[in-house]
């Protein structure tokens, strides 16, 4: 496309020519061209970006050929932010020199790629992890082998995993649900590969036109930008040389990436792409850290959007809906973003979460201790992103006494944590060492024991220390006025601006003494960076000049002039200021140099702090609100008392909505031999009106698990629960409809991946299952799930359907239950009341709740004679279902109810004791109800 251009004779100016080089290298990006005050865009890349950014669209040219747009560069940052938030890449072309000094074109060069993945600016979400992640991929089938490297640069957070099997992708795409990276790198040659789908990573390709807010139709809905790399960059021969470097380690075992050869290549590939698009500053990227993605409690991305973890379920809608919302009081960034991870995969193991509730519980009961840890961390900034940004240089001195203010609070911290008694406060904030393998609470895995809680917290004091002897109290914004280094670091600093102080003086009695000589009172010295030090004189004033005085430039309405003294203290100043410049600088970036090198303490540390800042966040809600801590033990019991769904209480609450009424349940799943003996249900089959609250009490169920295994006390008087392993959350397929698939072939494929995957211990969750497609067609499907989670799986589970004919199986499965959510019939019309209690549901209130809405009152009473007529044909057929052994049935692929009471007939024959006559008559009979039934 540049060719076409160049060709264009209009086009081939110096300053074109300069832009078609730089696009010709970065063909992908936006290409953003400094020209004077502003940067320009041309052709293509302006006509996105006017669309992108609202800007007016011009040209360079008379016949508007040439379509070009441009932002001043001094708030050329928001709009590439805007860009980078929509999926963009940009390239910045940068003059390379001042423009002031040449009179040739200004040589102009790529000065630096941005990319989604890459972007570090305050403006990031705090609370959000922003991940650049990168795939590759190996063998085929069972042999296939996935690495994911993900990398925060804004922190420095790296690591890695492997999936491995026939399910590598599917467990890839549910990792990648979660961390939703910002933009994900994976190999050209993978991205068009067209092979089977279960082998193929079909990523689409990218579509600038569906980046940015809404959400694609494919797998890997949680990225925004994918960027292809060359293949060979993928190959461990190339990656993981460079990965080894970039890290300064020999090998990579002690990272944990020993036999893990394809998470290696995905990390180096990474590495790969920074030093391609960035320009240095990636000193703070010093280790990796595999780890283990099948740990804790997992949760799927379709439950994670389903339940509304951190995300509304529909992109838009209030943050308010969210879990993680209602579940945030930390205080610092790093809390933030440790509670949403944790609350995508809250612990799975037992001792892991007692821990936490332990110290939890203790912070619930000592107020003055829980206030004092988090008016501790009153003012704590993100350390973890502070310190990215002086790692990749972008940090200016006020940054870094920033980063000094919040270590000063850290001692303070920790004198707060180390009142507290419970283990995993000691084990977080004592000086109290512990030799004991520790765990990390965000993925509650096992840590390197060099890295674990062995050393106490470190807070840093002598870091403070240095910046705060180091730095000025309040440094300028920017390092070219001076002044950013404190008086008594260096003798030949202060020294250097005394000459300077003095020769600022001797300027000023200069101009006291020439206005005296000269009589002009408006005579001034003043300076600027082309001339220097000048006198200047109004044109009107030109005749009282001495002879002395040389002309240096004339302007409309004033002259300039110079003097051999002038010159002199000229020289002086200059070359004071800029040795002090120098001087200044230097001292500078050794003090970055050392925050650098103390880049791993620092992560520590913050680590910590988010650990601290989460349960201590935990306690404050705990103690606020009156939860209780769960009884977490190894069973299959999922009791609560009086539970509430923390969500809806508190928007209830805040909007004035009346109040969350309270539901209790009890179910026991069932596995091994426990299966006979077990007496508890393990499903509860819930039936009631439209609005009724049984979405409201599923997910309720879900979230309080969510809660209590993340270390969290619950909105409930009592809860019980036995470890759960995976929680599934599915909706039936008609509020899915944006999703671009048939919906209702996304509801089977997501009913089917919990039928092969969900175990004994997980918790499953479906709500109006089959709604997607026809009654029969969809209850059958509900019937046969149900019976295959109460006979083969035992998982709990909770089961919400508008099916009513579904609460027949209570009396075929001994550990299913029926629940209903109650409504009162009154004169007005039904009312809710959002219990939920044993029993089936007597009808479905469609009909009432169609009232409610304010339907006709002709179209009601006809729904009703109509409802009347199919429910009489519905027994019939039902019993006849009914009648069937469920073993059978779920043998069963095809059957309608009626011609299965025929075929039932049939079966019961006993052809020897039957005469021919017996025979025919039997015949004429069931011909008879075949045509009665159709
Ligand atoms: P269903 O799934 O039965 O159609 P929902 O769970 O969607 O019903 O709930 C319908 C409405 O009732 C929602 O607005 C919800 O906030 C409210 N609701 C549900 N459960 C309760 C409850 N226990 N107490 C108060 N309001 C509730
Ligand atoms: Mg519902």
């Amino acid at each position: 496309m540049a060719n076409e251009k160049t060709s264009d004779a209009g086009a081939q100016t110096p300053v074109m020519r300069q832009y078609f080089a730089a696009k010709e290298a970065h063909p992908d990006c936006l290409m953003m061209c400094r020209i004077g005050d502003f940067y320009e865009l041309f052709y293509e890349d302006a006509i996105v970006a006017s669309r992108e950014l609202q800007l007016t669209l011009t040209a360079r040219d008379r016949e508007k050929k040439q379509p070009m747009c441009g932002v001043p560069y001094h708030a050329a940052e928001q709009y590439i932010q805007r860009l980078l938030r929509k999926g963009y890449r940009v390239a910045l072309c940068d003059q390379m020199e001042d423009p002031k000094l040449t009179k040739k074109i200004v040589r102009r060069e790529v000065t630096r790629v941005l990319t989604p993945g890459t972007a570090v600016d305050a403006g990031l979400g705090a609370e959000q992890s922003n991940w650049l992640a990168s795939v590759a991929a190996s063998g085929e089938g069972a042999e296939t082998r996935v690495g994911l490297a993900l990398l925060d640069l804004s922190t420095g957070e790296f690591r890695a995993t492997e999936f491995v099997g026939a399910t590598a992708l599917a467990q890839l795409a549910d990792e990648l649900g979660q961390a939703r990276p910002a933009e994900l790198l994976v190999a050209e040659g993978m991205g068009g590969r067209t092979a089977g789908p279960s082998t193929s990573l079909r990523f689409a390709q990218d579509d600038k036109s569906t980046a940015g807010e809404e959400r694609s139709g494919d797998a890997f809905e949680g990225v925004r930008t994918r960027t292809g790399l060359e293949d060979w960059v993928f190959t461990a021969e190339y990656a993981v040389p460079l990965l080894r470097k970039q890290l300064g380690v020999l090998s990579l075992e002690g990272m944990g990436l020993g036999g893990h050869e394809t998470a290696a290549v995905a990390a180096g590939a990474l590495v790969h792409y920074l030093q391609k698009t960035m320009q240095g500053g990636l000193e703070h990227i010093d280790a990796i850290r595999f780890y283990a993605h099948d740990e804790g409690l997992m949760l799927d991305a379709v439950s994670v959007r389903n339940l509304e973890l951190v995300e509304p379920l529909f992109s838009g809608e209030s943050v308010q809906t969210t879990l993680f919302h209602t579940l945030d009081a930390c205080a610092t960034p790093m809390g933030k973003r440790l509670l949403r991870a944790t609350l995508l995969r809250p612990a799975a193991e037992l001792k892991e979460i007692e821990a936490r509730l332990d110290a939890v519980g203790e912070a619930v009961g000592d107020l003055r201790g829980r206030e004092a840890v988090r008016r501790a961390m009153n003012g704590l900034l993100d350390m973890e992103r502070l310190l990215g940004r002086v790692a990749l240089d972008s940090a200016g001195p006020r940054e870094v006494m920033a980063l000094a203010g919040t270590l000063g609070c850290l001692p303070g911290l920790r004198e707060a944590v180390e009142k507290f008694k419970a283990k995993r406060w000691r084990e977080l904030g004592g000086g109290h060492s512990s030799t004991e393998k520790s765990t990390e609470i965000s993925t509650g895995k096992s840590t390197d024991p060099s890295t674990g809680f062995s050393t106490g917290f470190d807070a840093m004091e002598d870091l403070h220390e240095l910046i705060v002897k180091t730095i000025v109290e309040e440094p300028p914004v920017n390092f070219a006025e001076g002044g950013v280094i404190r008086v008594g670091v260096d003798a030949e600093l202060d020294e250097l601006r005394e000459l300077g102080r003095s020769g600022r003086q001797a300027l000023a009695a200069i101009e006291e003494r020439e206005r005296q000589r000269t009589g002009i009172g408006s005579l001034k010295v003043r300076f600027n960076s082309v001339f220097g030090y000048y006198l200047e004189v109004t044109k009107a004033n030109s005749r009282s000049v001495p002879n002395d005085y040389e002309r240096k430039q004339t302007l409309v309405n004033a002259e300039r002039f110079t003097t051999p003294e002038l010159k002199e203290y000229e020289a002086k100043i200059l070359t004071a200021q800029e040795r002090s410049g120098e001087i200044e600088r230097r001292i500078f970036a050794e003090l970055r140099r050392q925050l650098l090198d103390a880049a791993g303490r620092m992560r520590e540390t913050a680590r910590r702090v988010a650990e601290i800042d989460l349960l201590a966040c935990f306690a404050h809600l705990a103690a606020l609100r009156g939860w209780a801590r769960p009884e977490v033990e190894e069973s299959g019991v999922l009791e609560f008392v009086a539970g509430r769904h923390p969500v809806v209480e508190r928007r209830m609450e805040e909007s004035g909505g009346g109040r969350f009424v309270p539901n209790s349940i009890s179910l026991e799943g069932w596995f091994g031999d426990s299966k006979e003996k077990s007496t508890g249900a393990s499903i509860a089959l819930i039936t009631g009106p439209n609005m009724g609250g049984k979405s409201t009490y599923l997910r309720q169920a879900a979230l309080l698990v969510v809660m209590a295994q993340s270390g969290c006390f619950v909105p409930a008087e009592r809860m019980r629960l036995g470890l759960v392993d995976r929680i599934y959350t599915r909706i039936g397929a008609s509020d899915n409809v944006a999703r671009g698939r048939s919906t209702f072939m996304v509801e089977m494929t997501e009913t089917a991946a919990i039928l092969n995957t969900a175990t004994a211990k997980s918790l499953v969750l479906l709500d109006e299952m089959g709604r997607g497609t026809a009654t029969y067609d969809g209850l059958s499907l509900a019937w046969a799930t149900v019976e295959f989670l109460h006979e083969k799986i035992g998982a709990r589970t909770l089961f919400a359907t508008h099916y009513h004919e579904l609460t027949l199986l209570e009396e075929r499965l001994a550990r299913l239950k029926n629940m209903r959510v109650t409504a009162k019939e009154t004169a007005g019309g039904i009312v809710f009341l959002h219990t939920v209690e044993a029993g089936a549901a007597s009808k479905s209130y469609g009909i009432d709740v169609a009232k409610l809405a304010g339907l006709p009152g002709a179209v009601i009473a006809r729904a009703r004679e109509v409802l009347k007529l199919h429910e009489r044909a519905e027994t019939q057929q039902v019993g006849a279902a009914l009648s069937r052994g469920v073993g059978e049935a779920m043998q069963m692929t095809m059957f309608t109810p009626l011609s299965q009471k025929i075929v039932d007939r049939l079966a019961e024959v006993d052809l020897d004791g039957l005469t021919p006559r017996e025979a025919l008559n039997l015949l004429a009979e069931l011909q008879r109800e075949l045509g009665a039934g159709s």
